[in-house]
């Protein structure tokens, strides 16, 4: 029996269109194609995985910082190997690192401020480096005529982050907010790098890495250590949080808000390196 109503498949319709405008084959080649990249995805190789935590034993104190500070369980004091007169070291769970970087935003060894020329805290991720931080900011750092100069620094892979350097803002991306260990703020405003600094992170529940809002917010509050030096005028230290994918979220207009505060205290005459 002939049959009395054909359903159509939403799924497919999609390529409706295409087969108005191309002829049978390439539509067929098209849908071959994309079906032979579904099938064969699962055997791509993988995307470049950051490498894990590392602890350098000469720079680690036991402290504990770095424990306390990963959201991911992977980091666990030990006996010290070294013979040093430290009872404990760290050591990571590389099975459990997601190269986050929060463990060196927590150690009190990651600090910029470090004259030896390889700065190599306790604890460092090989591939986006204390010490690579600290060259980029240097490297960032605007002509004095640039008024104000503003520092951005925004998560790896965020696009609104990308949206901003498009937009000719001084950006510099790191793992998470919570990568930067609070003297890095300091570094910048003391040693005159920038005029303000923008932090482009995001919202509660929201952090890749969980906890990285949350402890950025706390260290620059002193609540948490490392905490930021009480000579760091933390009204030049914005935090943009905003969830992202929010279509509320505009960072061009928070960095221009910004760069306007600046700018008028500027403009008062306030002093604005410390
Ligand atoms: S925070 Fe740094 S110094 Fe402290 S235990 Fe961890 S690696 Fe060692
Ligand atoms: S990089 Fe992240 S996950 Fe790995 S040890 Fe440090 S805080 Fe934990």
């Amino acid at each position: 029996m002939a049959p009395q109503v054909l359903r159509l498949d939403w799924f497919y319709l999609h390529v409706y269109p295409l087969i108005q405008m191309w002829s049978p084959g390439a539509v067929w080649a098209l849908l071959i194609g994309i079906s032979g990249v579904i099938i064969i995805a699962p055997w791509s190789p993988p995307a470049k995985e950051l490498r894990p935590a590392v602890v350098d034993l000469e720079n680690c104190n036991g402290c504990k910082r770095c424990v306390d500070d990963c959201p991911f369980g992977a980091v666990e004091m030990v006996p010290r190997t070294d013979g040093t007169s430290y009872a404990q070291q760290a050591s990571v769970n590389s099975d459990l690192c997601v190269s986050c970087g929060l463990c060196v935003g927590a150690c009190p060894t990651a600090t910029p401020f470090r004259s030896r020329s390889a700065l190599i805290p306790g604890i460092d991720l090989p591939d986006r480096s204390a010490a690579d931080i600290r060259q980029d900011i240097v490297e960032h750092a605007e002509p004095v005529s640039a008024n104000p100069r503003v520092l951005v620094f925004g998560c790896e892979d965020d696009r609104e982050a990308a949206r901003l350097r498009r937009a000719g803002a001084n950006v510099i991306t790191v793992m998470c907010m919570g990568h930067l260990q609070p003297s890095n703020f300091d570094f910048v405003l003391s040693r005159n790098h920038a005029d303000g600094i923008l932090l482009l992170g995001c919202q509660d529940g929201n952090c890749n890495y969980r906890l990285g809002a949350e402890w950025t917010e706390q260290r620059i509050a002193r609540e948490r250590d490392p905490r930021l030096r009480k000579r760091t005028d933390t009204t030049k230290i914005a935090l943009a949080w905003q969830a992202p994918w929010s279509d509320h979220r505009d960072p061009v207009a928070m960095y221009e808000a910004f760069r306007a505060t600046l700018r008028d205290r500027l403009a008062e005459g306030e002093a604005v390196t410390s």
